[in-house]
């Protein structure tokens, strides 16, 4: 999230100032006067089931490298979210996946990510940890290590996804809970 400070088009140096008729602080160039907008980036993932288990990802890469996560990370440019979230999840426990549908939109002001996760299931059951994972398994609920997940949003996802697992009707998005952003977890132990 750290702002730009020289001009992608011409090197010159980024100032913050309000452009004329524009009630936001932009990133305008000095030199060319180019204004350079920044947005939220959009990550993408899915909470994966495979007979009545959910695929986890222990992280191999920081933050949070040891801790527990679902296949997530940022959209590509020419990538649909379900294309991405597929991606993600063969980069990350080598898992082929069919999408059922959108599980939540969450929301991480904060850090500026807006998170589309969907809910799938395994569509062939070879999974294997990627470059960015320690290990991937299959977790009963009762077995998830709630106390070592990576990111609150997972948390989130997870308990939405155990809630409506198994009960017929459409699969309604859920969103930030009490409408606020996560609280971020405390710094924990990582691996060794
Ligand atoms: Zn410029």
């Amino acid at each position: 999230m750290e702002a730009l400070r020289y001009c992608p088009a011409c090197g010159g140096r980024l100032v913050r100032r309000r452009p004329e008729g524009d009630d936001h602080y932009r990133l305008v160039c000095d030199a060319c006067g180019r204004i350079h907008y920044e947005n939220p980036k959009l990550v993408v993932g899915s909470v994966c089931l495979h007979g009545g288990r959910v695929l986890l990802c222990r992280r191999a890469i920081e933050p949070r490298r040891g801790r527990w996560t679902i296949p997530a990370g940022f959209l590509e440019l020419g990538e649909s979210p379900e294309e991405g979230a597929a991606r993600e999840a063969f980069e990350e426990a080598r898992a082929r996946i069919r999408i059922e549908g959108l599980l939540a939109v969450y929301s991480v002001r904060r850090i500026g990510q807006v998170q589309l996760i969907y809910l799938s299931r395994l569509a062939a059951p070879e999974i294997g940890p990627g470059p960015e994972s320690l290990e991937v398994a299959l977790f009963d609920w009762p077995a998830i290590p709630w106390d070592e997940l990576a990111f609150p949003t997972v948390h989130w996802a997870l308990r939405r996804a155990k809630a409506i697992d198994g009960r017929d009707g459409p699969l309604v998005p859920g969103t930030n809970p009490g409408g606020c952003d996560p609280t971020p977890f405390p710094p924990g132990p990582e691996a060794a």
